[in-house]
């Protein structure tokens, strides 16, 4: 679950770290009583979405004066602000964050992760920090550098030298990184984070260490733990169907495809998605309902499905083991005959019940077409989806 700016700076300043003052708004009257709260004489007008590159695409604007901060504000909240990282169709601006304008002397790159082959959280700096990160990546890796942590041990002395070396920090700029690390570090290890990133992390003109930038994503399986974080949730920026999917429990992610996928456990979700484009087509998404699914869970993922107008054709592949045939059929059944089936649908069941499965779908009296295994369940879809384009 990720958050907007002005949240992830609350929760960095709760842990004592150093971020500039700042106001959010809801609107152009909430934007300039904000920025007369402030005071200036510098303000920044900064769009809130869940997508960095905001400032490449005008989505961060420096001003002078309280009526700049209104024309900006009018500008931005209702618009569509697209970035490298939003896609094509950008995101709507319905929140802004109003804060002080900070005098920028350097600007650093500070992330940090959790990396699953080392089992250490991976803390990421580079002196080129500001909004092209990722051209530095690519262009000039040996520029970023990766220091591991052993959560049994914790930031240390040196691996504070060696990210102050990195970044070219005097004495006093070190003690400061020392005390801001630790407390990001902190901020990530308790909060259950899977993402914070810094960038940039500045140093100021009067020689101050400061997060100019926060993104944060949580890790959603420790959410429970965090009714606090749970709270931040804002669910105009996530996509409807993934919403629904988690009231059910459902593994759902959205893709680019045609094929709509409903499945039971991810390694045949994968198995799947590649037949698919073995046979040419792409899939439209990843539906796990997972093992042990009821009928009702059954027939929300299946409407999940049928509502992403992408979906051309769907293909349902389940291997009964604990999850039985027959639910996943009355399931689909009773999904159909509820909001109706407008593309192509081939079923492939296999195992516990596979009989009684087929026997309800048969009886059904719906349009399915029936795959005996997924090679041939791949194919037929792939041909109806063709056929019927
Ligand atoms: P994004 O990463 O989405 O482009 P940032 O918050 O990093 O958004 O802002 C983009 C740039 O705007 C920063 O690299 C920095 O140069 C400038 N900026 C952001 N916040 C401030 C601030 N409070 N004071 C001065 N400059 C800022
Ligand atoms: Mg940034």
């Amino acid at each position: 679950m990720n958050i907007h700016e002005y949240q992830a700076k609350a929760v960095l300043r709760e842990f004592g770290v150093p971020v500039p003052r700042g106001i959010p708004a809801f609107s152009v009257d909430e934007a300039v009583k904000g920025a007369n709260e402030l005071g200036g004489p510098v303000w920044v007008v900064k769009a809130q979405i869940h997508a960095g590159g905001r400032g490449k695409a005008g989505g961060v604007k420096v001003v002078k004066s309280v009526d700049d901060v209104k024309k900006e504000a009018t500008r931005l909240l209702g618009s569509t602000l697209v970035t490298h990282q939003t896609g094509p169709k950008g995101k709507q601006v319905n929140r802004l964050y109003i804060e002080e304008g900070s005098a920028i002397d350097k600007e650093f790159y500070l992330s940090m992760l959790v990396d699953r082959a080392r089992a250490r959280v991976a803390i990421v700096v580079s002196t080129e920090g500001g909004m092209d990160i990722e051209q530095v990546a690519h262009d000039t890796p040996d520029k970023i550098i990766t220091v591991p942590i052993d959560v049994a041990t914790n930031i240390c002395p040196h691996h504070v030298r060696t990210i102050s070396k990195a970044l070219g920090l005097d004495a006093d700029l070190q003690k400061q990184a020392s005390s801001l690390i630790t407390k990001l570090y902190k901020a990530f290890t308790e909060k259950d984070m899977a993402l914070l990133e810094v960038n940039p992390l500045v140093v100021t003109k009067d020689k101050k260490l400061i997060c100019l930038d926060a993104k944060v994503g949580f890790d959603d399986n420790a959410l429970f733990r965090h009714p606090d974080v749970v709270a931040l949730r804002d669910e105009t920026e996530e996509d409807p169907k993934e919403i629904e999917a988690s009231k059910y429990d459902l593994n759902y992610v959205a893709l680019d495809g045609s094929i709509g996928c409903m499945v039971n456990g991810a390694g045949l979700a994968m198995a799947t998605m590649d037949i698919i484009k073995l046979y040419g087509m792409e899939p439209a998404n990843f539906l796990d309902v997972g093992g042990s699914a009821s009928k009702d869970k059954v027939a929300a993922a299946f409407k999940i499905i049928t509502s992403d107008p992408k979906v051309k054709g769907i293909l349902v592949n389940i291997f009964g083991g604990i999850m039985k045939c027959d639910v996943i059929a009355e399931g689909v059944v009773a999904a159909v005959k509820e909001v109706g089936l407008k593309v192509p649908l081939v079923v492939r069941l296999e195992g516990t019940n596979v009989e009684l499965g087929k026997k309800i779908i048969k009886e059904s009296g719906l349009n399915v077409t029936s795959g005996d295994d997924l090679d041939d369940a791949a194919q037929k879809i792939v041909a109806a989806v063709k056929k019927a384009a």
